[in-house]
């Protein structure tokens, strides 16, 4: 079983595996996030535009009719059900699409509609009446690349013209020439196929997409890849790289591959701890902690809880305790492949358990709105012990959309998790208050 967004984290040191902190790979959150995104993730922060002369404005559009696709392609966006373009789409469509085409470096947060985007600009550019790849993308793994390609078949639904094929493992080629206009794969497949097999020439690449950036070079190998077969591209191939974060390593790499690009951001809409009532419930050990839980609990009848637990044998030993007291409990850690964690997932968001409880596998991105109560069975804590102040934020914090009241609990059973409790406290400047457990008609 190689299927990479299901594979186990390794295990060092020999530690138990259920011991360890369970955390997940940058490229499995990536993809468990695309998957339980059900729409756009709006955002009320300014697009910032870098690009070479400042003085000429870029143009945006406000409809799609306004891009001027081709009615086949227009047909398709309508049909995925997008009524206008996102924010980001708004400025890098326009761009995307301009001739003589122009290079861009994108960076927005996941779900801001960046695949769409390039996706569109990709199935616009191809000239079906050539038969060979003319648009090259490239992504991180192959649950990605599919990913992708559905939602390139999705927008082409009314275009049957337009032949794409998948470089990934499992697909294989012959000798002849592939006649595909349209190739997404990884970095490996298409390197075997453009440069070792060369059953399509790199040359003949009109656009080149880098998705997912920032996971491809978390990837072991894949940067050196995605930089060889930039290598081969022709200097006239529009170059479109597509990142959701934005650290150096990142930017370096994307002006490596990308000459005189327009750079678009859009800032992550950042969560906040307001509207959040935060406490903190002394305990001497795990089973005062449990206590705790089961006093929270019962005093609260409305909506459902997260419980976070930092490793797996704790998670599994709470959900056994839960269980057996007859909540509807489910479990959500890092053993378990993407099915299951959506399925996991789905039937938390309908209402049919009301505690989930997780290891660190997914603090961002849980955005169900009946959520009321979050508890940190353990504080977020990073490699060295220290408090983990983002883990906490995006545990607890909820950003403008899911702007309702919440209440955050912290379970304290040390002294050193009081040391790091006190350091968030002090960190957002935001008191936790001390609870008493035994009387939780304190929680307003
Ligand atoms: P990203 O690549 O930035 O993660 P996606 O392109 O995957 O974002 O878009 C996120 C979600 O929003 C997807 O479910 C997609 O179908 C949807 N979406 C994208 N663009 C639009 C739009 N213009 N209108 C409505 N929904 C959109």
């Amino acid at each position: 079983n190689e299927n990479a967004a299901g594979r186990k984290p390794e295990a060092g040191d020999g530690k138990r595996e259920e011991d360890q902190a369970d955390s997940a790979s940058a490229a499995e959150t990536s993809l468990l996030m695309k998957i339980i995104r059900k729409g756009l993730v709006e955002s009320k922060q300014d697009l910032e535009i870098q690009r070479k002369d400042p003085n000429s404005p870029l143009y945006s559009v406000k409809t799609f009719e306004a891009l001027h696709l081709k009615p086949e392609l227009l047909k398709g966006v309508y049909a995925m059900g997008f009524n206008a373009p996102s924010k980001i789409q708004e400025t890098a469509l326009p761009t995307l699409l301009a001739d003589p085409p122009q290079n861009m470096i994108a960076q927005s947060q996941s779900g801001t509609g960046k695949t769409a985007a390039f996706v569109l600009a990709m199935l616009s550019r191809v000239d079906p009446k050539k038969d060979y790849p003319q648009v090259l993308c490239l992504s991180p793994t192959y649950e990605l690349a599919i990913q992708t390609g559905e939602v390139a078949a999705r927008m082409a639904q009314f275009c049957p013209e337009i032949k794409l094929k998948y470089a990934v493992r499992g697909e294989e080629v012959g000798r002849e020439k592939l006649t595909d206009h349209i190739i997404i794969g990884t970095p490996g497949k298409v390197m075997d196929w453009g440069i070792k097999y060369k059953v399509f020439d790199l040359k003949k690449i009109r656009v080149f997409v880098l998705d997912e950036a920032d996971v491809m070079i978390a990837t072991q190998g894949h940067h050196d890849q995605c930089i060889r077969i930039h290598k081969q591209l022709s200097k006239s191939c529009q170059m479109m790289f597509f990142s959701a974060t934005y650290d150096k390593e990142v930017m370096d790499f994307a002006q490596y591959i990308v000459p005189n690009p327009i750079i678009i951001k859009l800032r992550r809409e950042q969560e906040s701890l307001d509207n959040i009532k935060q406490y903190y419930v002394r305990c001497k050990d795990q089973d005062e902690k449990y206590k705790a839980i089961q006093n929270i609990y019962g005093g609260i009848t409305v909506g459902q809880a997260i419980i976070f637990c930092h490793t797996r044998k704790t998670a599994t030993w709470l959900s056994g305790k839960m269980s057996q007291d007859g909540h509807s409990v489910a479990v959500l850690s890092g053993e378990l492949t993407v099915e299951q964690r959506l399925l996991v997932l789905d039937r938390f968001r309908d209402g049919l358990e009301k505690v989930l409880i997780t290891t660190n596998v997914l603090s961002r991105g849980i955005d169900v709105e009946q959520v009321t109560i979050v508890v940190n069975f353990d504080l977020p804590m990073d490699g060295h012990g220290r408090a983990d102040c983002e883990t906490y934020l995006h545990r607890i914090g909820r950003t403008g959309r899911f702007g309702k009241n919440g209440i955050a609990i912290n379970l304290v059973d040390s002294d050193k998790s009081m040391n790091i409790c006190k350091a968030i406290e002090k960190h957002f400047k935001k008191k936790i208050e001390l609870l008493d457990a035994d009387n939780s008609d304190e929680i307003e």
